[in-house]
């Protein structure tokens, strides 16, 4: 199968990498001049696995207006949410009406936009869990061990066809290890909510999801935030995957037990002087909660506090 992954930052590279090391033609469009021709100039990106054993890995990378490849069958969009719209723009001259899109972008957003380029019946959209991440241009890390992490994904119509079938084959070949659902939006929604409680709080504080987790206050601030966020999902008609209470126990096991090292992503963004994906996490709940007169207020003031903290830090 031949893939176009647009995005080569942190993730893009991730799934990439993988697909092309299980057989897969892979090739990158990315807008970042420094990291592309960083790539171009060395022959491929560096990858190490959890900081170890640096080795080049050839890739084949382009801008987007250096790329006119229209026989993939697979366009992989790895953005950050506020990157899409303009990144779909500069690659429109390569969709074709036979692709599929699929993306396992965090937050919500992504999904309209998407659908302006490519069809609904050929729309696949998931979570991955993994961590990765871009340290310098040409240079990745891949956390965790060779088949560590997952992936749910949906159809956007919940009707998976051959061609889902064979996607989620490759994926399964380059160890990503997804798990094909028919609930698009509730699949969607379950990261999200995870998202909005412990990406955003663990930003917030600059600490790793076990030190949020062992708080011995987090259980009452999580369940506060799911509560609210389950309101809003509930409101809209989404069949949210788990319970709260399951979702406060996914939460708790994902920060105590599997990853308490780890700072989550939107740390690595605010760390860096990027902006976060905040309006897109806990800023999307709100604006969902706002269509049906529900007032996600705890969500609000969490994202007012992330946007104070990135202005906080622009302007020193
Ligand atoms: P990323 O920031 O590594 O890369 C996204 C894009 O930003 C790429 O085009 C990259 O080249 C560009 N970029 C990176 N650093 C830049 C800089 N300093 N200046 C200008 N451009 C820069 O993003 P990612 O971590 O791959 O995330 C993509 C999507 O996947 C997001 O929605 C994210 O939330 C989600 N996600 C990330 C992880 C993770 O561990 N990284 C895990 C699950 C989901």
């Amino acid at each position: 199968m031949k893939f176009t992954v647009v995005g080569a930052g942190a993730m893009g590279l991730r799934y990439g990498v993988l697909l092309q090391q299980a057989g897969n033609e892979v090739e990158f469009v990315d807008a970042w001049e420094p990291h592309v021709n960083k790539m171009k100039e060395q022959g491929g990106v560096y990858v190490t696995r959890d900081k170890e054993n640096r080795h080049l890995v050839p890739v084949k990378v382009y801008t987007p207006e250096e790329y006119h490849n229209t026989d993939s069958d697979v366009v992989i969009f790895f953005l950050k949410q506020m990157q899409l719209g303009e990144m779909l723009e500069r690659c429109s001259h390569f969709f074709t009406d036979k692709q599929y899109a699929l993306t396992g972008m965090n937050g919500m957003g992504h999904i309209e936009k998407l659908l302006k380029y490519f069809k609904p019946e050929k729309v696949l959209a998931g979570t991955a869990l993994v961590a990765t991440i871009l340290k310098a241009p040409g240079e990745v890390d891949f956390v965790g061990k060779p088949g560590a992490g997952s992936m749910n994904l949906a159809n956007y119509t919940e009707k998976p066809d051959e061609m889902t079938h064979k996607v989620v084959a490759e994926l399964e070949k380059a160890n990503i290890n997804p798990t094909l659902t028919t609930n698009f939006r509730g699949t969607l929604m379950a990261k999200v909510v995870f998202n909005s409680v412990v990406n955003t709080l663990c930003t917030l504080f600059e600490i790793t999801m076990g030190e949020y987790a062992n708080f011995e206050k987090a259980d009452e601030l999580s369940r506060a935030l799911i509560d609210e966020a389950y309101d809003v999902c509930e409101r809209d008609g989404v069949k949210m995957l788990q319970t709260r209470e399951e979702e406060l126990a996914t939460v708790n096991y994902v920060s105590k037990v599997a990853n308490p090292l780890h700072y989550p992503s939107m740390y690595q963004d605010m760390s860096k002087n990027r902006p976060t994906e905040v309006d897109y996490i806990n800023g999307y709940l709100v604006k969902l909660g706002r269509k049906h007169n529900y007032e996600a207020k705890t969500h609000a003031f969490l994202t007012n506090l992330v946007h104070l903290a990135e202005h906080t830090r622009q302007e020193r």
